[in-house]
């Protein structure tokens, strides 16, 4: 049986952080993953470009069922602290928008900067190598195919549901639950929503079309656009909403973010009133929404003709527009999961199970979820610091 001090199962974004925390600490470090290649996930996030961390990553932008959870892993290890790492590596990057750093050459970048800080001090990672059997205790003992393993520390970094076509599992929550500790109910998020066949037909020939909004879901709100898609709504402000999202509740979309619509009407009406309506939402909504809004929702209309009732449907059908989706698209192209490993069983410093020592949960299997924009890989290299800082 071989020794080690630490086996982190999961070579994902935080499990390959852990490691090389860990092995720069001096520990004996094994990192074991199923799938093929190590970083899947990182190698497919942002486009193929990573976007590795966000500038303004901050408690704020994370959802937990105990909101003060993620604070203290992140202020130990802010984005400055993983910017450094970059450069050192001499990784070109740069800002998008919203502070969202990605690489300006590939994700594979991100996969060999850990992959080399993990080699430089000695961490052993295999792939190919799935868990049959798991003892934890003290040690913690594992079953591989290449043989069997123990360990002092083990280190649960499998990730969420999302996308099973690169190798997600259940492991880590099911492991959590056999061993009685809380899982908060998981659900994908930063997701597209789906709308019914009837709303799709209305507006299935807008798909490619994407509007700046503000789309509210729940008592949140984000600045973004939103994408009409062949089965319903894309695009930033849609996924950022779908965590919030509650089946059976609308999506509320502000398709004029920038000025009260009713008072612009009645501003133009005075200046231009021979204007139509169309022409006038087009300049915002682009031509095609216009023209379609026009044929569902309200009265193509001469500015100076519009009335009281018109002015009314204009502003339901556009601030807010609000939709019901009638579901989301799944794990199958979720981002993330919402939910997971309930917060109250971990130590918010180290990621320790306060049940079981020796035994950490980090990165998304945790009830830690990020908005869209870097901030989930903030959290796995938060999470993994601080699991790498005990082990
Ligand atoms: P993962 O990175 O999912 O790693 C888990 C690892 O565990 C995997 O290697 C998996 O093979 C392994 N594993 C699973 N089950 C087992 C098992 N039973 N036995 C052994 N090994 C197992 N976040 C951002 O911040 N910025 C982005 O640009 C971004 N883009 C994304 C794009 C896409 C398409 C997706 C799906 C996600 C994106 N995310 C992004 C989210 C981000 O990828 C995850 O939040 C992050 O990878 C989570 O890190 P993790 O280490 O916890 O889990």
């Amino acid at each position: 049986r071989k020794q080690y001090d630490v086996v982190i199962i999961g070579a994902g974004a935080a499990g390959l952080m852990c490691a090389l925390t860990a092995g720069g600490r001096g520990r004996r470090v094994l990192v074991l993953d199923h799938a093929n290649k190590v970083g899947k996930k990182i190698l497919m996030s942002g486009g193929g470009r990573c976007n590795f961390t966000n500038i303004h990553s901050g408690p704020e932008h994370f959802l937990s069922a105990n909101p003060h959870f993620p604070k203290s892993a992140l202020s130990r290890y802010t984005p400055w602290q993983f910017i450094a790492l970059v450069e050192k590596h001499g990784i070109p990057y740069h800002e998008k928008k919203l502070g969202q750093l990605f690489c300006d050459r590939s994700s594979k970048d991100i996969v060999r900067l850990l992959l080399d800080e993990c080699r430089a001090v000695g961490v052993e990672v295999r792939t190919h190598t799935p868990v049959t059997d798991l003892r934890v205790g003290t040690p913690h003992t594992l079953t591989t195919p290449q043989g069997p393993v123990a360990c002092k520390s083990l280190v649960v970094a499998t990730g969420g549901y999302s996308i099973p076509k690169m190798g997600a599992t259940g492991f880590g929550f099911d492991l959590a639950r056999s061993l009685g500790l809380p899982v908060e109910p998981t659900r994908a998020a930063l997701v597209p929503v789906t709308l019914d066949a009837r709303k799709l037909r209305q507006l299935k020939d807008l798909a490619g079309v994407s509007l700046d909004t503000v789309t509210h879901a729940q008592g949140s709100s984000f600045r973004e656009n939103i994408l009409f898609t062949h089965r319903g709504l894309s695009g930033p402000a849609i996924l950022q909403a779908s965590s919030y999202w509650q089946p059976g509740e609308p999506l509320e979309i502000d398709l004029f973010p920038d000025r009260a619509l009713v008072e612009h009407i009645e501003r133009m009406r005075r200046e231009r009133p021979r204007l139509r309506l169309k022409n006038l939402l087009g300049e915002q909504l682009t031509r095609r929404v216009a023209q379609r809004w026009c044929e569902l929702w309200v009265p193509d209309k001469r500015l100076e003709q519009l009335t009281g009732e018109d002015m009314d449907r204009v502003r339901q059908a556009c601030q807010p527009w609000t939709v019901w989706p009638d579901g989301t698209e799944g794990y199958r192209t979720a981002e993330v999961t919402l939910g997971g490993v309930g917060t109250d069983a971990l130590s918010s410093k180290t990621m320790a199970c306060r049940d079981y020592p020796g035994l950490y949960f980090i990165g998304e299997v945790v009830d830690v979820t990020g908005h869209l924009g870097g901030h989930n890989f903030q959290w796995a290299w938060a999470s993994g610091h601080a699991a790498g800082q005990h082990v």
